[in-house]
């Protein structure tokens, strides 16, 4: 008898991962293939559609093979991606006309400020929630069929598809017949009406983009197609697509309004789940779609910050400060605190609630005493502090969780756990499965699939590894808190 199994893909910024998981949300394996951008001016940032294609294909393979040889059957497949990032493809052979421009890429602020400047930017944030900001993908898009030689043309005729990440997955799995997405990754696209579920025809005349050239949008459980019987040997029915930071908070099993959570990777996504609410921000944060299930909409709020553990990549690659991530704990713990210095990482801006492009990073309050072990400690804890930035954000806007649930590289280190209650005075709870964003996908193909009665059934699943619980007083956080808002007034340019 063969066991069944869920299989999840994850399409990332710097890797692609497949992963298995039992019906009792058992990790069964991963395998996982990393890939480089290419940065062809300042600010751009890209990736090669096939390359993404190619490692999904790859990892998706070698799983599937030890999951065979193990007596496992996947019944559903959930997909899983970066998000924001954009691809126009032809609809005959189903290649890119360019190459993806990733979320991170600033390309299109000139456009995005003289959209802003006509007037645009209330319509957006009513609409879709989100910024008129590079961003999101509605100027990715039209930049692309703008500067392509007969794209636009190609476009007008409906021989160009234009789709996320997901969006371009699922037509290469299925073999170009599904030109879908998902409401979660439609959310971020700038083109979509959050409120009505709907692809927007202003916004489309707005950003130029032709609505013809979108795909259909589905829930995120649904029947997304099945994969291309020449793939993997079988058709695999796709039930469950979700952008990365939705599937994790799904993952986390934050399925009632006020549940959050964090993940630490190389940014911090914070999102909240709000329920059938759509909360507005007045703070400089995004509304967006946590899922939407049998035709319900699911809200969050969510908030990033641009560095998390891309600080400590840069104390151990530039400033060789430690040789492993991981070494950072025992360095910052040598020390009781870090001696009134403090790090403000804007090495590409501050991102929410400041969203000031052009600060610069800076370390304060160094004395003759400050050391190694300060400035690792100083390190942690402005990841901490920006945290604490965006729950403050979320406040002001009503909306405060009790509990947060972390999850993502950075969150295996213990210190920095504790380090993080202390300062957003909130218990923090540690998933025991690591992987929030890939169980997330594995768990809306599972429902999807009928396997799972609902959401709930999920969360009821869900376990702590380790608990922490703030533990020094008020009076220190204040003094912490302050320190840190001077530091960061100081990077400031706006
Ligand atoms: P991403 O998915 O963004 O690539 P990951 O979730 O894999 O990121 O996390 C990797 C990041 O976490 C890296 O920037 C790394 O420096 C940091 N990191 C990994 N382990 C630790 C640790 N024990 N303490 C602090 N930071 C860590």
């Amino acid at each position: 008898m063969s066991e069944a199994a869920l299989l999840a893909i994850d399409q990332g910024t710097s890797s692609s991962r497949a992963m298995a998981f039992s019906m009792s949300g058992e990790s069964l394996g991963i395998e996982q293939q990393s890939f480089a951008a290419s940065y062809p001016a300042p600010g751009w940032v890209e990736h090669d559609p096939e390359v993404l294609w190619t490692t999904v294909l790859g990892t998706a393979r070698r799983l599937l093979a030890r999951l065979r040889s193990t007596g496992h059957r996947v019944i559903a497949l959930g997909l899983t991606n970066q998000r924001e990032t954009s691809i126009v493809w032809d609809r005959r052979s189903g290649a890119p006309i360019y190459p993806a421009i990733v979320w991170q890429d600033r390309r299109t602020a000139q456009r995005c400020r003289e959209l802003a400047l006509a007037g645009h930017g209330p319509l957006v944030s009513e609409r879709t929630g989100l910024r008129l900001d590079p961003y999101f993908s509605a100027t990715k898009f039209a930049w692309i069929l703008d500067q392509v030689p007969g794209a636009r043309q190609a476009a007008q005729n409906g021989e160009l598809a234009c789709g996320t990440v997901d969006s371009f997955l699922l037509w290469r799995l299925t073999n170009g017949r599904a030109h879908l997405s998902d409401v979660t990754n439609a959310s971020r696209t700038a083109l979509y009406d959050i409120r009505q579920g709907r692809w927007d025809a202003t916004l489309c005349d707005v950003f130029d983009v032709p609505a013809r050239c979108l795909p259909e949008v589905a829930d995120s459980a649904a029947e997304f197609g099945t994969t291309d019987a020449s793939l993997f040997g079988e058709p695999l029915p796709i039930r469950g697509v979700a952008g990365d930071q939705q599937a994790a908070l799904m993952g986390q099993g934050c399925i009632h309004p006020g549940d959050a959570k964090c993940t630490y990777g190389t940014g911090a996504f914070l999102m909240v789940n709000t329920g059938a609410r759509l909360v507005p921000s007045t703070s400089q944060l995004i509304s967006t779609v946590a899922w939407r299930l049998g035709g319900c909409m699911t809200y969050a709020i969510e908030g990033s910050v641009l560095a998390a553990g891309s600080i400590v990549s840069w104390l151990r690659d530039a400033l060789g400060l430690i040789a492993r991530s991981e070494e950072i704990e025992a360095l910052a713990g040598s020390v009781a605190d870090s001696g009134g210095v403090y790090l403000v990482p804007a090495f590409t801006g501050l991102g929410a609630p400041y969203w000031d492009p052009d600060a610069r990073a800076a370390i304060l309050g160094l004395t003759a005493s400050s050391g190694r072990a300060e400035l690792a400690r100083a390190a942690l804890e402005s990841v901490a502090y920006q945290t604490c930035d965006l729950l403050a954000a979320m406040a002001r806007d009503g909306v405060s969780p009790a509990v947060l649930k972390i999850d993502g590289g950075m969150s295996r280190n213990s210190l920095f756990s504790k380090i993080l209650s202390d300062v957003v005075r909130l218990p923090i709870w540690h998933a025991r499965l690591d992987e929030a964003t890939a169980f997330g996908a594995a768990a809306l193909a599972g429902i999807g699939a009928g396997v799972y009665r609902d959401a709930e059934e999920l969360a009821g699943r869900w376990q702590s590894e380790r608990r922490y619980e703030p533990r020094l007083d008020d009076a220190w956080r204040a003094d912490a808190l302050e320190g840190w808002r001077m530091a960061v007034n100081r990077v400031r340019t706006s």
